[in-house]
């Protein structure tokens, strides 16, 4: 778990489980796996065939989001995949058990697994939490197929993170998704992402509705190109999980920001996305 007290505007990663496999090439420079060989927390490469022995659940961590009294932006498994098939359904019960309990936050699952994120999700968030958003990855055209099962999954809110983007998406299908996250790879190996790809994908994501994030160019670092598309920043929020709170007559973390950033989550959110730097799926 990271929690940068040092930012105002605080925010966090949660790691109940750690360790994972690569499935496409959005896994080729996976920084959870750099980071995780790096520093000794797995042994081997992230290979399938090494996933019994890497991917880990940590019971001992469950509890850290409950000791977090101020509403925060929590990335669960940000060094994992919650639905990797490794991952026991008892245990994702359990994290399901603590966003239950914790309404103050709200819990960003991102998977490059969505058919398996779709079952737990119809198993533990039915009906869907407010404060839990599922959303999956796609970094070229062949894994828009991910979207299709992500929509089978009951959430408050969806979202596709098209990052590392490493080609055009033409067959994304935008519909019931409130979120659309874009953003090039950083690194030494950094792919190129063509600003066309992106251009399309805002205009799609502005005609129909769906918020979109631009989260930064990429390039040898995270900010080496900037993040201003055509001349601005691309910050924009989903908005249904304020709506499903109004419909409940509750008062969550996304009216808590909206108040407080005078009905603009540029920052929190940014901040949020900065975490996701790190992020496996
Ligand atoms: S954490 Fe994500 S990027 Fe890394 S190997 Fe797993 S699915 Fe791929």
């Amino acid at each position: 778990m990271s929690d940068k007290s040092a930012i105002e505007w605080t925010d966090a990663t949660w790691n109940p489980i750690t360790g994972c496999s690569k499935v496409s090439p959005g896994c080729a420079n996976c920084y959870a796996e750099t980071l995780s060989l790096r520093f000794g927390w797995s042994q081997l490469p992230w290979h399938p065939a090494n996933a019994e022995e890497n991917v880990v659940q940590h019971p001992e961590r469950l509890d850290q989001p409950a000791k977090w009294r101020q509403p925060r932006m929590i990335f669960v498994n940000s060094m994992s995949d919650i639905a990797h098939e490794q991952v026991e359904d008892a245990f994702v019960g359990r994290i399901w058990d603590q966003m239950r309990a914790a309404p103050q936050h709200t819990f960003q699952i991102l998977t490059k697994r969505p058919a398996r994120l779709a079952d737990l999700a119809r198993r533990f968030n039915d009906p869907p939490l407010p404060n839990v958003w599922l959303g999956t990855s796609v970094e070229n055209d062949r894994w828009t197929r991910r979207v299709d099962d992500l929509r089978t999954a009951p959430a408050a809110a969806r979202f596709i993170s098209a990052e590392p983007l490493l080609g055009p998406l033409p067959s994304l299908d935008l519909t019931d998704i409130h979120w659309l996250i874009v953003g090039g790879e950083s690194g030494v190996k950094h792919r190129p992402l063509d600003p066309d790809w992106a251009r399309d994908l805002r205009d799609r994501a502005t005609a129909q509705g769906v918020a979109f994030f631009f989260k930064q160019w990429g390039g040898r670092t995270p900010k080496a190109g900037g993040r201003e598309l055509d001349g601005r920043t691309w910050d924009e929020m989903p908005l249904a999980r304020l709506s499903v709170e109004a419909q409940e007559g509750s008062r969550g973390v996304l009216t808590d920001l909206a108040a407080r950033s005078g009905g603009t989550l540029d920052i929190e959110m940014a901040a949020g996305l900065e975490r996701l730097e790190g992020h496996g799926p």
